[in-house]
């Protein structure tokens, strides 16, 4: 299914010009990249090799997005999984599907003469989270395999293997992923500010018949508070809108409905949450 055809992409073709905004994040992370498009200078340097890159920040700030763009920046081959596909997994089967991943990029690269390949793994926390004292959790052994295939990437190896792993709680997870040698680079993704979410919508609505009327800053000026993944949304909803109208432009009043519907969706996510 979905997951399935998310773990087969050879290659992505999200760039990061395809990310409004997170210029910090974009500029930390490309810097980071280098290194390992040029690991032969950074050996010569002493540079220790890069493993392991934390991405954290808010639910739909485009933490996947830069994952994506980061294998199409470097021409890796790219493999993802979700931590909470290791939630209700039996002992032992968690594990094998990390030595699987792993095993997976490294065939991916090889078979397209890719030089360097991308694990990465959203919503690490799930299994990666503090283990605390000798309370015994069925993902241990998943997570201990995580460590020991980032303890055996080697510089000399080829293909080179890079892990992106992605929270919004990067205060739960386990020291041992932070040692190091494994997680030691740490990029926050934030919500973004209202220029941002202007390149966002732009983004997101090239591809959609609009209306000369439509003001962007305006829209962006109203969704405060809004995720990319949000805002993402509100371009989608606003083309339903002016669909179901039988418009053929998107106008402004459907960009309204759209902020409201979204806001809207949001509450209700959250009080059924609680
Ligand atoms: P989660 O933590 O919920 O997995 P995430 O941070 O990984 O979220 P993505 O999956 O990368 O977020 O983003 C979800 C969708 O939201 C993207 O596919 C894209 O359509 C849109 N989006 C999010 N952030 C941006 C951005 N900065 N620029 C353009 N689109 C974005």
């Amino acid at each position: 299914s979905g997951k399935k055809a998310k773990n087969s992409v050879p290659k992505t073709d999200i760039k990061f010009e395809d990310i409004g905004g997170q210029e910090r994040a974009k500029g930390e992370l490309t810097e980071a990249l280098d290194f390992l498009i040029q690991k032969d200078v950074a050996a010569e340097y002493g540079i220790r090799p890069l493993k392991g890159i934390l991405l954290t920040g808010p639910p739909g700030t485009g933490k996947t997005l830069m994952a994506k763009a980061a294998a199409n920046y470097t021409n890796s081959a790219f493999v993802a999984a979700s931590g909470s596909e290791f939630v209700e997994m039996y002992v032992g089967v968690g594990a094998q599907r990390i030595r699987d991943l792993f095993k997976d990029v490294k065939t991916m690269a090889e078979k397209n003469n890719q030089s360097s390949g991308i694990v990465f793994i959203d919503e690490i926390d799930v299994l990666g989270g503090k283990r605390e004292g000798s309370h015994h959790r069925e993902y241990d052994q998943t997570l201990n395999q995580l460590l020991t295939e980032m303890d055996g990437i080697s510089t000399s190896e080829h293909p080179r293997i890079l892990i992106m792993a992605a929270t919004n709680r990067a205060d739960m997870l386990d020291e041992a992923l932070l040692r190091p040698g494994r997680f030691d680079r740490k990029i926050g993704v934030d919500l973004p500010d209202k220029k941002a979410r202007l390149q966002i919508l732009k983004i997101h609505t090239k591809n959609k018949p609009m209306s000369g009327d439509v003001n962007l800053e305006q829209v962006a000026a109203e969704s405060y508070g809004f995720s990319g993944a949000q805002l993402e949304s509100v371009t989608n909803e606003a083309a339903i809108y002016a669909f179901r109208e039988k418009s053929k432009e998107l106008l402004p009043k459907h960009f309204s409905f759209a902020i409201d519907k979204v806001m809207m969706g949001e509450k209700t996510d959250r009080e059924t949450n609680e």
